[in-house]
Protein backbone atom coordinates (compact mmCIF):
# COMPACT_ATOMS: atom_id res chain seq x y z
CA UNK A 1 0.00 0.00 0.00
CA UNK A 2 1.79 3.38 -0.90
CA UNK A 3 0.60 6.75 1.50
CA UNK A 4 1.28 9.89 0.60
CA UNK A 5 2.14 12.29 3.40
CA UNK A 6 2.09 16.48 1.86
CA UNK A 7 0.94 19.61 2.81
CA UNK A 8 2.95 22.93 2.97
CA UNK A 9 6.61 23.74 3.19
CA UNK A 10 6.95 23.35 7.19
CA UNK A 11 3.95 21.55 8.61
CA UNK A 12 6.36 18.51 9.35
CA UNK A 13 6.58 15.85 6.68
CA UNK A 14 10.27 15.27 6.82
CA UNK A 15 10.01 15.22 10.63
CA UNK A 16 6.96 13.07 11.05
CA UNK A 17 8.09 10.80 8.79
CA UNK A 18 11.52 10.27 9.99
CA UNK A 19 9.98 9.30 13.64
CA UNK A 20 7.56 6.78 11.80
CA UNK A 21 10.86 5.26 10.11
CA UNK A 22 11.90 4.85 13.89
CA UNK A 23 9.13 3.54 15.52
CA UNK A 24 7.67 1.20 12.86
CA UNK A 25 9.01 -1.24 9.73
CA UNK A 26 7.42 0.75 7.10
CA UNK A 27 9.30 2.51 4.31
CA UNK A 28 9.54 5.80 3.83
CA UNK A 29 10.37 7.29 0.16
CA UNK A 30 11.66 11.10 1.12
CA UNK A 31 11.28 12.46 -2.35
CA UNK A 32 12.91 15.72 -2.35
CA UNK A 33 15.99 13.79 -1.43
CA UNK A 34 15.66 11.49 -4.40
CA UNK A 35 14.75 14.42 -6.48
CA UNK A 36 17.94 15.86 -6.11
CA UNK A 37 20.05 12.67 -5.53
CA UNK A 38 18.54 11.55 -8.92
CA UNK A 39 18.67 14.79 -10.49
CA UNK A 40 14.79 14.16 -11.32
CA UNK A 41 14.31 17.92 -12.39
CA UNK A 42 13.59 19.52 -15.03
CA UNK A 43 15.59 23.20 -13.90
CA UNK A 44 17.06 25.15 -10.94
CA UNK A 45 14.64 28.03 -9.64
CA UNK A 46 17.56 29.98 -8.15
CA UNK A 47 15.52 33.00 -6.89
CA UNK A 48 13.60 30.27 -4.99
CA UNK A 49 16.43 28.30 -4.35
CA UNK A 50 14.36 25.07 -5.13
CA UNK A 51 14.11 22.97 -8.29
CA UNK A 52 11.42 22.17 -10.51
CA UNK A 53 10.45 18.59 -10.00
CA UNK A 54 10.27 16.43 -13.09
CA UNK A 55 6.86 14.81 -12.48
CA UNK A 56 7.40 12.33 -16.18
CA UNK A 57 10.67 11.37 -14.36
CA UNK A 58 9.36 10.94 -10.85
CA UNK A 59 6.28 8.80 -12.38
CA UNK A 60 8.61 6.48 -14.41
CA UNK A 61 11.31 6.27 -11.65
CA UNK A 62 8.79 5.20 -8.73
CA UNK A 63 7.38 1.97 -9.41
CA UNK A 64 10.44 0.23 -9.42
CA UNK A 65 11.74 1.70 -5.93
CA UNK A 66 8.40 1.66 -4.21
CA UNK A 67 8.54 -2.52 -5.52
CA UNK A 68 11.86 -2.90 -3.67
CA UNK A 69 10.31 -1.03 -0.38
CA UNK A 70 7.45 -3.23 -0.15
CA UNK A 71 9.25 -6.35 -0.01
CA UNK A 72 10.78 -4.96 2.87
CA UNK A 73 8.23 -3.27 4.75
CA UNK A 74 5.81 -4.45 7.42
CA UNK A 75 2.64 -4.92 5.92
CA UNK A 76 4.12 -3.47 2.56
CA UNK A 77 3.17 0.02 3.82
CA UNK A 78 5.06 2.93 1.92
CA UNK A 79 4.77 6.19 2.90
CA UNK A 80 5.95 8.74 0.13
CA UNK A 81 6.94 12.17 1.84
CA UNK A 82 6.70 15.36 -0.11
CA UNK A 83 4.60 18.40 -0.81
CA UNK A 84 4.16 16.41 -4.34
CA UNK A 85 2.91 13.15 -2.99
CA UNK A 86 -0.78 13.94 -3.37
CA UNK A 87 -0.21 14.10 -7.52
CA UNK A 88 1.11 10.60 -7.34
CA UNK A 89 -0.61 8.76 -4.57
CA UNK A 90 -4.38 7.41 -4.72
CA UNK A 91 -4.19 8.25 -0.79
CA UNK A 92 -3.20 10.84 1.14
CA UNK A 93 -2.54 12.33 4.57
CA UNK A 94 -1.91 16.35 4.42
CA UNK A 95 -0.39 17.99 7.36
CA UNK A 96 -2.33 21.53 8.69
CA UNK A 97 -0.22 24.36 10.67
CA UNK A 98 -2.16 27.76 11.23
CA UNK A 99 -0.51 29.95 8.98
CA UNK A 100 0.96 32.69 11.74
CA UNK A 101 2.46 29.04 13.55
CA UNK A 102 3.61 28.30 10.12
CA UNK A 103 5.56 31.62 9.51
CA UNK A 104 7.68 30.93 12.53
CA UNK A 105 8.53 26.92 11.31
CA UNK A 106 9.89 28.66 8.04
CA UNK A 107 12.11 31.43 9.44
CA UNK A 108 13.54 29.47 11.95
CA UNK A 109 14.35 27.54 8.59
CA UNK A 110 15.95 30.62 7.16
CA UNK A 111 14.03 31.00 4.35
CA UNK A 112 13.33 34.54 3.16
CA UNK A 113 10.63 36.88 3.90
CA UNK A 114 8.66 36.13 0.49
CA UNK A 115 8.96 32.44 0.62
CA UNK A 116 7.97 32.64 4.17
CA UNK A 117 4.81 34.61 2.93
CA UNK A 118 4.29 32.92 -0.25
CA UNK A 119 3.99 29.39 1.79
CA UNK A 120 1.87 31.10 4.53
CA UNK A 121 -0.52 32.14 1.92
CA UNK A 122 -0.68 29.08 0.07
CA UNK A 123 -1.86 27.01 3.80
CA UNK A 124 -4.32 30.04 4.81
CA UNK A 125 -6.43 29.33 1.01
CA UNK A 126 -5.91 25.47 2.06
CA UNK A 127 -4.62 24.74 -1.71
CA UNK A 128 -2.28 21.55 -1.19
CA UNK A 129 -5.76 20.34 0.71
CA UNK A 130 -8.15 21.55 -2.80
CA UNK A 131 -5.46 19.43 -4.79
CA UNK A 132 -5.30 16.90 -2.97
CA UNK A 133 -9.58 16.62 -2.98
CA UNK A 134 -8.54 16.72 -6.46
CA UNK A 135 -6.19 14.05 -7.40
CA UNK A 136 -6.60 11.75 -4.62
CA UNK A 137 -9.56 9.16 -3.59
CA UNK A 138 -9.22 9.13 -0.29
CA UNK A 139 -7.76 12.21 1.91
CA UNK A 140 -7.02 13.01 5.49
CA UNK A 141 -6.16 15.88 7.48
CA UNK A 142 -4.10 16.39 10.63
CA UNK A 143 -3.34 19.07 12.54
CA UNK A 144 0.09 19.84 13.72
CA UNK A 145 -0.47 23.39 14.95
CA UNK A 146 0.59 23.55 18.89
CA UNK A 147 1.47 20.35 18.64
CA UNK A 148 4.92 18.43 19.14
CA UNK A 149 5.94 16.60 16.03
CA UNK A 150 5.62 13.39 18.43
CA UNK A 151 2.10 14.09 18.74
CA UNK A 152 1.57 14.63 14.87
CA UNK A 153 3.65 11.35 13.88
CA UNK A 154 1.11 9.83 16.82
CA UNK A 155 -1.73 10.82 14.69
CA UNK A 156 -0.44 9.53 11.22
CA UNK A 157 0.77 6.47 12.69
CA UNK A 158 -3.38 5.78 13.78
CA UNK A 159 -4.34 6.83 10.36
CA UNK A 160 -2.18 4.46 8.83
CA UNK A 161 -3.24 1.13 10.86
CA UNK A 162 -6.84 2.47 10.26
CA UNK A 163 -6.43 1.86 6.36
CA UNK A 164 -4.12 -0.94 7.17
CA UNK A 165 -6.96 -2.49 9.58
CA UNK A 166 -9.58 -2.28 6.30
CA UNK A 167 -12.24 -0.92 8.91
CA UNK A 168 -12.84 1.78 6.31
CA UNK A 169 -14.04 -0.61 3.33
CA UNK A 170 -17.06 -1.28 6.18
CA UNK A 171 -18.04 2.57 5.92
CA UNK A 172 -18.71 2.67 2.21
P1 LIG B 1 8.39 19.78 6.04
O1 LIG B 1 9.16 18.53 5.72
O2 LIG B 1 6.91 19.60 5.92
O3 LIG B 1 8.86 20.97 5.27
P2 LIG B 1 9.79 19.66 8.58
O4 LIG B 1 9.54 18.31 9.11
O5 LIG B 1 11.11 19.91 7.93
O6 LIG B 1 8.63 20.12 7.59
O7 LIG B 1 9.57 20.66 9.80
C1 LIG B 1 9.70 22.05 9.65
C2 LIG B 1 10.01 22.67 10.98
O8 LIG B 1 8.90 22.58 11.84
C3 LIG B 1 11.18 22.03 11.71
O9 LIG B 1 11.90 23.05 12.34
C4 LIG B 1 10.52 21.12 12.72
O10 LIG B 1 11.30 20.99 13.87
C5 LIG B 1 9.23 21.84 13.01
N1 LIG B 1 8.14 20.90 13.24
C6 LIG B 1 7.93 19.74 12.61
N2 LIG B 1 6.81 19.12 13.04
C7 LIG B 1 6.27 19.95 13.97
C8 LIG B 1 5.10 19.89 14.78
N3 LIG B 1 4.24 18.89 14.70
N4 LIG B 1 4.89 20.91 15.61
C9 LIG B 1 5.74 21.94 15.66
N5 LIG B 1 6.87 22.06 14.91
C10 LIG B 1 7.13 21.08 14.08
MN1 LIG C 1 10.60 18.19 4.16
Amino acid sequence: MLIGLTGTPGTGKTSASKLLEKRRQWKVIHLNDLIKKEHLYTEVDEKRDSVIADMELIRSRLPELIDEMEKESENKMVILESHLSHYITDIVIVLRAYPPELKKRLEKRGYSEEKVNENAEAESIDLILAEAFEWCDKVFEVNTTGRTAEETTGDVEKIIDYLLSGKEEGLK
